[in-house]
């Protein structure tokens, strides 16, 4: 039994949430804190296991997983199918670009975000830990560092990543080296998966927990969690939900153990059920997805 990975509570405050997880084996659980409620991933892969995931097997890993439009054939597919999330993101960060800021993506994947930023006028700069990618990034003409502490000299206005945050084996570590990268009056604007989401904590899907919990994630975060981390730093932050699968996701889930079923009964129900039902998801907080900002 572990003690918890956040904040270091003893044993008897610890729990299995997840007894499933994808891609790990049968000892790998995600276990709960009732103290900072932290979920994380136990027993901790190692260092060069985890790195070799990253190398070798991250895009066939998320191939098989996401189960919906997205291409991971090749890069420009995958960017191609990836413009309905640009669409949905840019708003969360759009009153911080202006032509001629500094910004740093990180985990830019085929720098579907990037070229938003770009054609935003912003100086985009990536770090993309996997090896095809980041070669097609550079030949479409970004400055891309494999580690974000290869960067040297070099500060941003804007510091953004998506569904990265979870994969980091200390968080406490990886948003100090990103805050020290942040301009004054800099800000970091995160997008990370909430574990309040309603297929896992309203409703008890079978075939959902066991897709969920993946093993390239080091943790879940919830609201709680995260006010913990952010709290032990001290960083001037806020949180807003943010609801991405729609009530047709859901029914699919419910009906056929699947994802995919976005937008599959949108025209039967409307526009005003889907869009309530969305917005009550985030108005209560149990809503997928979180996004951080955070201001130096
Ligand atoms: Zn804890």
């Amino acid at each position: 039994m572990p003690q918890c990975r956040i904040c270091n509570a003893d044993q008897s405050t610890q729990f299995i949430r997840a007894p499933l997880v994808f891609g790990g084996n049968k000892e790998h659980h995600f276990w709960q804190c009732k103290h900072c409620d932290a979920i994380y991933l136990y027993p901790v892969p190692s260092v060069d296991e985890e790195k070799n995931f990253y190398l070798m097997e991250f895009e066939g890993f998320m191939s098989s997983r996401v189960g919906d439009h997205r291409d991971w054939s090749n890069a420009q597919k995958h960017k191609e199918t990836n413009q309905d999330q640009v669409i949905r993101r840019l708003p969360f960060i759009e009153e911080y670009l202006s032509p001629g800021i500094d910004i740093l993506e990180i985990g830019c994947s085929t720098g579907f975000m990037l070229d938003a930023f770009k054609a935003k006028g912003a100086n985009c700069v990536g770090v993309q830990p996997s090896g095809a990618f980041s070669e097609y990034l550079e030949q479409q003409g970004y400055e891309i560092y494999q580690d974000m502490n290869h960067i040297n000299n070099k500060k941003f206005d804007v510091i953004t990543h998506y569904f990265v945050f979870e994969h980091m084996r200390d968080p406490f570590q990886f948003l100090t080296d990103s805050y020290l990268l942040l301009k004054e009056n800099g800000v970091m604007v995160c997008e990370i998966p909430c574990a309040n989401d309603p297929l896992t904590s309203i409703y008890n899907i079978d075939a959902f927990e066991s897709f969920y919990w993946s093993i390239a994630h080091h943790y879940y975060y919830t609201p709680k969690s995260l006010d913990f981390v952010l709290d032990r730093l001290g960083y001037k932050y806020k949180l807003v939900p943010e609801q991405r699968y729609d009530i047709s996701n859901h029914m699919i889930w419910m009906q056929d153990g699947k994802p995919g079923g976005q937008g599959k009964y949108s025209e039967i129900f409307g526009q005003d059920l889907v869009d309530t039902y969305r917005q009550k998801m985030i108005d209560t907080w149990h809503c997928d997805t979180i996004f951080l900002y955070v201001w130096k």
